[in-house]
């Protein structure tokens, strides 16, 4: 390792680790337990699937196919805006992000993985190594080799709001809290705005973009011949914004569109498309799908798709 790829964290890496637990332990419960006893007010559903779809495109729009794969070019307030969202999403600073998703892409499913089911630690027992994937690497301590984000690193504005990443996630708790006590006008209105457009979104959003790292590694078809594990799988086709076509990514890293037919679902291609049409979004690299299909097989019709993601993957080969 040189001196250029010594690892860092991201500031607050505390907070990084544990948020994502407080959300899942105490938010969520507490979220649906209250709802129950005293009432769940109309603004907290709409927080919840406003923030969702907010903090939800600035990870897949922003996070992963802008910046992670560079599918399309954009304007700076774009760009910013774009990071500060993803921030919201409380999935840790985005530099730190975006270098583990290209480490996943350059070792996907062989050791130097960050979260493989298939690859490196632990090495035994199936429900250990899913964990692994899905949330058990999040406990380790976060780190990031600085080199995988030199290009962004070179941006002062998108340094800034990497090192303050924090308050962007602060922002997206702080937002629906206040949402909730102007609209409704007791702290009661004010909790399940934080509840229901914080906690229990971070919480539920977060456990979505783990499944893509887990779930989409192990369920569902492979229309292409990919050397590793990827899945295409209809559920977090839908829940995930476009996300689970997952080895159509993994065929096309380069492509803003995930979902390449009508019957796969892809939001996040639904926006940039619209976003390109009225001129805020240009340069979209779309799949060469033609040139794929010559020595890979033709993807599998939506029955096959959804059958598919109710089997376990085969045997790994070439797994630990
Ligand atoms: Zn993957
Ligand atoms: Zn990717």
């Amino acid at each position: 390792m040189t001196a250029s790829e010594r690892m860092e964290s991201p500031r607050l890496v505390g907070l990084n680790t544990v948020s994502p637990h407080i959300a899942l332990w105490i938010g969520l419960p507490a979220a649906l337990v209250l709802a129950l006893l005293y009432g769940l007010p109309t603004h907290a559903i709409v927080s919840f699937w406003v923030m969702a779809h907010l903090a939800g495109i600035g990870t897949t729009m922003g996070f992963h196919r802008l910046f992670c794969h560079r599918s399309f070019d954009t304007s700076r307030t774009v760009e910013c805006a774009l990071m500060i969202l993803g921030s919201m999403s409380g999935q840790s600073s985005p530099f730190f992000w975006i270098a583990t998703h290209r480490q996943h892409h350059r070792h996907s499913d062989r050791d130097g993985d960050p979260h493989s089911p298939h690859a490196g630690t632990p090495r035994r027992g199936w429900l250990r190594r899913f964990w692994h994937a899905h949330q058990g690497w999040t406990l380790r301590k976060a780190t990031y080799n600085p080199a995988l984000v030199r290009d962004l690193a070179q941006r002062r504005d998108l340094v800034w709001i990497d090192r303050h990443w924090y308050l962007w996630y602060f922002l997206g708790l702080a937002l629906p809290t206040a949402a909730g006590y102007l609209i409704g006008g007791t702290t009661y209105d004010a909790l399940m705005g934080f509840l229901w457009g914080g906690l229990l979104r971070q919480a539920l959003s977060e456990q979505v973009t783990f499944a893509i790292n887990s779930v989409c590694h192990v369920w569902g078809s492979r229309p292409y011949a990919t050397g590793e594990q990827s899945r295409n799988n209809l559920l977090f086709g839908l829940l995930a914004f476009g996300e689970g076509w997952h080895n159509n990514h993994h065929a096309f890293p380069y492509s803003a569109r995930h979902g390449f037919h009508w019957w796969q679902p892809d939001f996040t291609w639904n926006l940039v498309w619209l976003m390109e049409r009225v001129g805020l979004v240009w340069n979209v690299k779309r799949p060469k799908l033609d040139r794929a299909r010559k020595d890979a097989p033709e993807p599998e019709p939506l029955a096959a798709i959804a059958l598919a993601t109710l089997r376990p993957s085969p045997p790994i080969v070439g797994g630990p």
